[in-house]
């Protein structure tokens, strides 16, 4: 519906999005093909402008598209005259149409996705959406908006995760004893519950930004289209970021689930198996997560070069330049405390040795991008356990939530991870780019600026015990 609502005519709105808004209708975005997934601004689907000038002909074929079972319209993307990318509204009962059996997909078994095929079917020129070579625009917006949507989907599904799991964990007994007793799964359920609570913190940030973004640039008028696609693409790296932190917790958290409810969590009686089974595709649809890191970091680089991000780490410490803007000042960290300023040197001086690499050694497109791969996951750490911090840090300063303990070891908890993950990506990056006793000595470097995981064992001791008491996570505002 987010084409339609964005770049919808009068007339399109009156006849499609109004049906879709009362759930008269209901629409596919159909943009991938058997051919062009990732590549997806290569398409092949032909559209021809007939000789009366009334219609648009197209040829061709769409693959893996949600909904197409039941959907009555579809958003379509077509390359005019071959070369022209462009997106049209499709309607279901078009001649030359045929729409394929369901896929046997792996979850999701409550969807319906299936292929297309287009035969000389005739579009009217009025469904023509946007203009023509513009279809970038409708695409983009739209995975953009898709790409927080399912962040905040699968930190929910990552939420759910940690609530069955505890609650089986406090019921099962094993050995004359509930199994969340055992150290190793209160451990487990702490990491989950950590892991978790940093998706939600990502999510909430992510759609913050772009909500608070879009209602300052509107004022007291609705945003304009151009206003909501300058702010999507101010925030499409955060966007990415969120998509790939979030995505990869929930299919971790379910793998994790599973294994806590034992033979039963390989059993689709019990909800792991269905998470399990359900999380998998959010890392591959709305662009995979090799698809998104690469494009946040490389995005992150790109504005660095031109001058509006600064990397240089000159800014005094309260920066917050890895982030495509600033977060609210409002927030405040008042008399909290966390060495977030360490990560981001570590981000900064990584990225600048890789360019100097790059630039220097012209080094081959493959290995560049697993050192760009390796830069974002840095990033999408930083980003999340900043998340997290000023989450909390907000809950401080507001209304003093009951229960401040259990959020500041959740942050501690994710803290180290997070701490783990830079050092493994970091170890990658110098081993990559150093030898002999200067690799020593860039190792020796990042110790200083990474911290030891003090305390760990008792953080999740103790976050164990909440999540067995209440059966999960509580909500926090
Ligand atoms: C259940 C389901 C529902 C879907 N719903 C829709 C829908 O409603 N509408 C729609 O248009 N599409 C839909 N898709 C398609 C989905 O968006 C694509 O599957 C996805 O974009 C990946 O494309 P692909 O499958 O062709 O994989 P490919 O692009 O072939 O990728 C294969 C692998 O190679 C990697 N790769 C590709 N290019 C690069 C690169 N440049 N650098 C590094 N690695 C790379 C990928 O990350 C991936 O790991 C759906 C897919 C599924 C499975």
């Amino acid at each position: 519906m987010l084409p339609l609502i964005n770049f919808a005519t009068e007339e399109q709105r009156e006849r499609y999005l109004v049906p879709c808004m009362n759930g008269e209708m209901l629409s596919a975005f159909a943009l991938t093909e058997p051919g062009t997934g990732s590549d997806a601004m290569n398409i092949t689907t032909k559209a021809v402008l007939d000789d009366a000038g009334t219609h648009y002909v197209v040829n061709g074929g769409k693959q893996w598209i949600t909904n197409a079972g039941w959907a009555d319209i579809f958003i379509l993307f077509a390359q005019v005259d071959g070369e022209h990318f462009t997106a049209f509204v499709l309607e279901r009962d078009s001649e030359g149409l045929e729409i394929g059996a369901n896929e046997h997909l792996l979850g999701q078994h409550g969807s319906s996705v299936a292929a297309l095929s287009l035969e000389n079917v005739h579009i009217p020129i009025q469904n023509l959406l946007g203009e023509v070579g513009k279809g970038h625009k409708v695409a983009f917006c739209t995975l953009n908006m898709g790409r927080l949507k399912l962040a905040t989907n699968s930190a929910s599904g990552a939420r759910a995760a940690v609530e069955v799991a505890s609650r089986y964990a406090a019921e099962r007994t094993q050995f004359g004893r509930p199994i969340g007793e055992f150290g190793l799964i209160q451990r487990k359920l702490a990491d989950m519950a950590a892991r978790a609570y940093a998706a939600e913190s990502v999510a909430y940030r992510t759609s913050g930004l772009v909500y608070q973004a879009l209602e300052a640039k509107a004022g007291n008028d609705r945003p304009t289209l151009d206003d909501k696609l300058a702010m999507l693409s101010e925030f499409s790296v955060e966007c990415a970021m969120a998509k790939v932190h979030t995505s990869e917790a929930y299919n971790h958290l379910a793998d994790e689930a599973v294994q806590v409810f034992g033979g039963y969590g390989f059993s689709e009686e019990y909800p792991p198996a269905r998470m399990y089974r359900d999380s998998r595709i959010a890392r591959i649809y709305e662009g995979t997560n090799e698809i998104c890191r690469l494009y946040a970091q490389r995005a992150i680089l790109r504005r660095s070069w031109s001058g509006r991000l600064d990397l240089s780490g000159t800014q005094d410490q309260t920066d917050d330049s890895l982030s495509a803007v600033s977060y609210d000042a409002a927030l405040g960290s008042g008399s909290r405390h966390l060495d977030i300023t360490n990560l981001k040197s570590v981000y900064r001086h990584l990225t600048a040795e890789v360019c100097a690499a790059v630039q220097r050694e012209r080094m081959f497109d493959a290995e560049n991008q697993q050192l760009m791969a390796s830069l974002a996951d840095i990033a999408i750490e930083i980003f999340a356990t900043e998340s997290v911090f000023l989450r909390i840090s907000k809950g401080f300063s507001g209304s003093g939530l009951d229960g401040m303990e259990l959020y500041e070891d959740l942050e501690q908890i994710y803290f180290i991870h997070a701490v783990d993950r830079i050092r493994q990506e970091a170890n990658e990056i110098l081993a990559a780019l150093f030898t002999g006793l200067e690799l020593a000595e860039q190792l020796r470097k990042l110790d200083e600026w990474l911290p030891l995981p003090v305390g760990l064992i008792v953080y999740r001791a103790r976050v164990a015990k909440v999540l067995l008491q209440d059966g999960g996570l509580p909500v926090f505002a």
